[in-house]
């Protein structure tokens, strides 16, 4: 195993009605802003319920956050804080919502260019120059952050781990990247698996998909001995494989039994748990923003089409993990190395399919003419070392986009 340090402070409500329990998470004297989307917590009865507890705080609102949300919308939120003084903010929706939030708390306290000092020293960065102080630095130059709002957050899609990690993704022109500080992990999250019964099928199967992509990124690498968390790892996948696919069959997609595996599930998949102490290995995540930044596809569907091709291309480097995944999580004990190797990404992408996304690119329109442009991009991004040996270059993308196709 790898040396680590490992914790995780988020406090985590889990269950249904548990929505309340913000009246008494967040300080009676914060004035508060709720961040949410598009407007699906309007219909389907969250909204009401957090207003309700927030009846003896002082609070107000900013919605209109759109799927992977961008930097023009969240720079929107700062004249609000300013205004009303907000000190505290509660992101109410999914991984892009309470991504959001992140960036918003961040910019909201950011205070310019720290010359690349990664530990962030707060003293003399503030120069008043506007162009200095874009918090966009945070994720183009990787500005370290060195204070943020506080975050609390009611998770209502379980799919990205954002409601108990430090991780957050925005886009700006269709550039979209990570960034990732403690200082933007939620202080807390309610997690109830009743407001997932509202989720359209492509959000479900795009939530499964996205949990079981991470924990694959953070378990196919190669051998540390990490058994607890290959184990871990290992539970995470046949959860999501047993429990995904009933939440698309009619006869079991109301069981809330089924919603609050695959929710705790995606919380466990990224909330560094499973991470700590292994290689990892994030190819997939960043091949597939490119694909969301220059065509829009929901960022799941990039990664179910990234994955196996990366399973593809890495066999090698991978095999001794990829022969594991085989026989632990697939039970493949038959047939030569190469064949059950072959039978465990044929059984990937099958479940996949099963869970209604694209395997390929041709199935989203894009084909061999694209791939310069998406090339172009992860150059442009610095992505040019990926994967748990940093040796993924552009040539090796290329040729897992090609294998994609
Ligand atoms: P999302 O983009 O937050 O939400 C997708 C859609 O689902 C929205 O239209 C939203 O509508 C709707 N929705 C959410 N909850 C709903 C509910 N209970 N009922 C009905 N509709 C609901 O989806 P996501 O997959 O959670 O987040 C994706 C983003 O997270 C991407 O930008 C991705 O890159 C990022 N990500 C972050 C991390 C991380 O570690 N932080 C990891 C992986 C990916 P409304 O807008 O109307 O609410
Ligand atoms: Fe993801």
């Amino acid at each position: 195993m790898l040396n680590f340090n490992f914790q995780n402070p988020t406090h985590i409500h889990f269950g249904e009605g548990t929505i309340s329990v913000i009246a008494t998470e967040i300080p009676l004297n914060a004035r508060v802003l709720v961040v949410y989307g598009g407007g699906s917590i309007k219909t389907n009865g969250v909204y009401q319920q957090v207003i309700d507890a927030l009846a003896k705080h002082t609070w107000f609102e900013f919605s209109g956050i759109e799927p992977n949300p961008t930097y023009d919308t969240l720079m929107k939120a700062q004249e609000i804080i300013k205004r009303e003084n907000i000190d505290y903010l509660l992101a109410v929706g999914g991984g892009s919502v309470i991504d959001g939030a992140k960036f918003i708390a961040a910019a909201a306290l950011y205070e310019g260019n720290s010359e690349g000092n990664a530990e962030g020293n707060a003293e003399g960065n503030s120069e008043g120059d506007s162009e200095v102080n874009d918090p966009w630095d945070i994720l183009a130059k990787q500005q370290a952050v060195t204070k943020a709002l506080p975050i609390g957050a009611v998770l209502t899609l379980p799919a990205t781990g954002s409601e108990s990690n430090g991780n957050s993704v925005v886009t700006r022109d269709g550039n979209k990247l990570p960034f990732s500080s403690p200082l933007v992990r939620p202080l807390f999250a309610v997690l109830d698996p009743s407001v997932t019964l509202s989720l359209s099928d492509r959000q479900i199967s795009n939530g499964v998909v996205d949990a079981f992509v991470h924990t694959i990124e953070q378990y196919l690498t190669y051998s540390v001995n990490g058994k607890v968390q290959d184990r871990f790892s290992e539970g995470l996948l046949q959860t999501l494989i047993e429990e995904g696919p009933k939440a698309l069959l009619p006869a079991t997609k109301e069981n809330l039994e089924v919603r609050a595996n695959i929710m705790w599930s995606a919380t466990m998949a990224l909330n560094g748990l499973i991470g700590a102490g292994v290689p990892q290995d994030w190819s997939t995540h960043m091949i597939g923003h490119e694909l969301t930044g220059a065509f829009g596809i929901d960022h799941a569907r990039t990664l179910s089409i990234i994955l196996p091709a990366v399973m593809k291309v890495r066999r090698e480097q991978k095999r001794e993990k990829l022969l594991q995944y085989a026989s632990r999580v697939w039970q493949i004990n038959e047939g030569d190395d190469d064949a059950r190797i072959d039978q465990a990404i044929l059984l990937t992408e099958q479940f996949f399919q099963q869970m209604q996304v694209p395997i390929r690119l041709s199935e989203v329109d894009l084909g061999s003419k694209d791939i310069d442009l998406l090339i172009n991009r992860l150059e442009q991004h610095g992505m040019t070392a990926l994967g748990e040996h940093d040796d993924i270059t552009l040539a090796i993308s290329r040729e897992i986009l090609t294998k994609a196709l």
